[in-house]
Order: C-alpha cells, then sequence, then structure tokens
C-alpha cells in the first residue's frame, strides 16, 4: 500500500494521547468528575438499558433526551437544539459549516486545541489572540483582529480551558457584537461557573452556545448539544450525520439529567473542593494558582516539569501545560477530584516545593542524589581495595 496517497499534513501529525493507566490511578488529567451515580440508580438504568431498542436506529427527539435537554438547563423556546457525539463532533461539524477557501476561524490563545486543529484539517485559517498572561481576555487585540480577519467563526470557551480564568461578560459581548461570522460559546464548564450564554443561544442569530454532559460526570456517553437560531441550525442540521448518536447513550443521557440532583450535590462539593485546594497551593512558595470558574485549576508553580513526574510517580495523573504555550510557562492543569484525591495530590505537591527549596539550599545537587554518588564512590574504593589484596595475596 503506497501511503504517500494520504495527505502530507495529516501524516506529519501526531494523534491525540489517551493514555490507559492502570486502576487505582488517581486520574485529574481529563475534567472528568469523579463519581458515578450511586449504586441503586445505575441498577434503574441498567434496566433501561436492557430494553433499549437497539435494532432501531436512534432518534434523539423520540427518545426524550432533547425535551430533557431543554428542560434541563432551560434552553430558551426560540433556540434551537442539535445533538453531538460529545461537542467535540459538533466543533468539526460547525467548523465544516464555514470552511470556504481561506476562510478564517479565530479564538484566544492558549485554548481548547480542537479549535485550531479542526479549522486545519479543513484548510482553514486559524487565528488564536494571545490572553493576556493573568489569562484575562485582551478584548483591544480581539476587536482587532476581528476586523482585521473578518473570522467566519469565532470559539470562546466560556469558562477557558486551559486556563480556567474567568472572562468578563461585558467584553464577551462586545466580541459578538464585533464579529462578522458564526460564534461559538463554548460552556463545557458552564455548570462550574457563574455566568452562562445559553438564556441568549440564537439571539443574536449567530450566537451558538456549546454545551456537553462530559464534565458532569457523563464523558463515558459523549453527549454534548449546540442551542442556536432556526437560521444557523437549519443548516447544520444538513451535515450532522443522520445516526450520529447511539441509542444506549440518549437513553442513558435522559437518565442521568432526570437525576440532576445528585449531579449537582457533586458539582457543589467540588466547588468547594476548588476554592480549598486554591488556598491551599497558594500557600506553597513561588506558587500561583489561578482563579478558576471551571472543575480544575491551573497552577503556576517552580520546576513545574519535576512536579508532574513526582505526581505521576505517586500515581497522581494531571495535565502538563508547560512547554505548549508562551503564557502557559511552569503550568500544571489539575483536575479537582474527590476530597481525598486533591489531599494526596496536595501532599505531593508539597514534598516537591519542599524538594525545591532543599535543592536551591545544598547548590544544584539534590541531597538524595549526593549521598547516592557518595556512596557509589565508596562502593568501587571498597572493591579496587579488595580486588587489589587478593592480587596481591595470591602472588605471595
Ligand atoms: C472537554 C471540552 C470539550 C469536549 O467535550 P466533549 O463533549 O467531551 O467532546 C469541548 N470544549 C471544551 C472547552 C472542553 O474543555
Amino acid at each position: 500500500m503506497n501511503l504517500n496517497a494520504i495527505r502530507d499534513d495529516i501524516r506529519s501529525m501526531s494523534a491525540y494521547p489517551v493514555p490507559t493507566l492502570a486502576e487505582d490511578a488517581i486520574k485529574l488529567d481529563a475534567m472528568e468528575l469523579p463519581y458515578m451515580l450511586p449504586e441503586s440508580l445505575r441498577q434503574q438504568l441498567a434496566h433501561e438499558l436492557a430494553n433499549a431498542p437497539i435494532n432501531r436506529y436512534p432518534n434523539p427527539v423520540g427518545s426524550g433526551l432533547a425535551a430533557q435537554i431543554r428542560a434541563t438547563f432551560a434552553v430558551p423556546d426560540s433556540a434551537q437544539i442539535a445533538l453531538g457525539n460529545g461537542s467535540d463532533e459538533l466543533i468539526a461539524l460547525i467548523t465544516q459549516l464555514v470552511a470556504k477557501p481561506h476562510a478564517t476561524v479565530l479564538s484566544v490563545a492558549p485554548s481548547f486545541v480542537m479549535y485550531q486543529h479542526n479549522a486545519r484539517l479543513l484548510g482553514m485559517n486559524y487565528v488564536g489572540v494571545p490572553l493576556n498572561a493573568d489569562f484575562t481576555l485582551n478584548l483591544d487585540a480581539m476587536l482587532a483582529a476581528i476586523a482585521e480577519h473578518q473570522p467566519a467563526l469565532i470559539f470562546l470557551a466560556y469558562p477557558n480551558n486551559p486556563t480556567g480564568v474567568p472572562f468578563a461578560r461585558d467584553e464577551v459581548e462586545q466580541i459578538i457584537a464585533a464579529a462578522t461570522g458564526l460564534v461559538v460559546i463554548d460552556e463545557a464548564y458552564g455548570a462550574f461557573a457563574q455566568d452562562s450564554f445559553l438564556a441568549r443561544a440564537g439571539q443574536p442569530e449567530h450566537l451558538l452556545v456549546l454545551r456537553t454532559l462530559s464534565k458532569i460526570g457523563f464523558a463515558g456517553l459523549r453527549l454534548g448539544f449546540v442551542a442556536g437560531s432556526a437560521a444557523v441550525l437549519d443548516e447544520l442540521a444538513k451535515i450532522l450525520p443522520p445516526y450520529n448518536m447511539n441509542q444506549l447513550s440518549l437513553i442513558a443521557g435522559k437518565f442521568a439529567l432526570q437525576h440532576m440532583d445528585k449531579v449537582n450535590h457533586f458539582i457543589d462539593e467540588l466547588k468547594i473542593e476548588r476554592a480549598n485546594l486554591r488556598q491551599a497551593l497558594n500557600a506553597l512558595p513561588e506558587t500561583q494558582a489561578f482563579e478558576s470558574h471551571a472543575n480544575f485549576i491551573t497552577v503556576r508553580l517552580p520546576k513545574a516539569d519535576e512536579a508532574f513526574e513526582r505526581l505521576k510517580q505517586n500515581n497522581i495523573w494531571v495535565k502538563k501545560l508547560s512547554g505548549s504555550h508562551a503564557l502557559l510557562s511552569d503550568c500544571l492543569r489539575l483536575t479537582i477530584g474527590t476530597p481525598e484525591q486533591n489531599v494526596q495530590m496536595l501532599r505531593v505537591l508539597q514534598q516537591h516545593s519542599q524538594a525545591v527549596e532543599q535543592s536551591r539550599q545544598t547548590g544544584n545537587v539534590p541531597k538524595g542524589h549526593l549521598r547516592l554518588w557518595l556512596g557509589v564512590v565508596l562502593l568501587l574504593v571498597m572493591a579496587a581495595v579488595v580486588w587489589y589484596w587478593m592480587n596481591t595475596s595470591n602472588a605471595m
């Protein structure tokens, strides 16, 4: 087979890494909820899934999930919704909707990597306008970039991933007003935030609001939705794969949303944990935990790469942001876990900051290493002495 047939740009990409971790790993790298629904509810769900008509093609409206989403999230009557196999699929489809040659997709930088990925895949221009150093919006730069590039599509993650720092609502409003094409407000972390544009979806017509169930406990279901005007969603309907959702997810998603009281309880706990964790992190020397309105905290700390390795050695998996963007030097992204998980993560980070302090005091060689090397040298000397003694005694 001749692989030359495959696009050069794709052949030079690397695939999105999805690590397979040990069962007991503390997984704080992907903003998953650390809880599942209680056992009794899962039994009920199992019963419903057992009766799912998997011989039939799925139907989002017929399944009742679409109506349940409207009720749960208070989607305005004036807005239409479309379901996606994760909001990732909707990001890809909305980008396809505007993928004319030379058209531009615009977002902030750093932001969610899939915006750029899809734009590039479709041969579009991509512009990432740098955030301020404190991860707030640079409104002037955004408005200037909109005027210059006339983007067909703007993505704004609200709150933003991987930074979590909230954007000022009135600045987002100004961006929506200045936009020359579609605007997607991606509220993947909406459940953890204090503000939302969902009530405004479709008003104005070019404003779309994207949501997902992934960050509130159901990442495995792959369920996202977009709310917007009929004018835009009627066009999106033309390229939505007719059977993109699966029957089991539709049923499980509806069930999940019928039990939002449980989910909201988890969310409330995580918000408390977020505040506690941020305070504890900021108490570490030279460590800055940024404000977050999402279910993760982005933190800048000395020798972040070493901290990442130390966490890994302790079976704790977080996201290393350092190296992915100039503004993210020495940053890690920590998903908020259970109170126990957060305590363990914090303990390792405290050990890390002690190690950093110590290595500064003893010059650049950490004490442990120094002892190890002294030991090795001593052993070699002893071995040489023994060897010399054996040789000389043989000769006698
Ligand atoms: C996690 C995330 C998504 C993807 O969500 P899925 O519904 O799981 O595909 C979309 N946007 C942002 C900003 C995210 O962080």
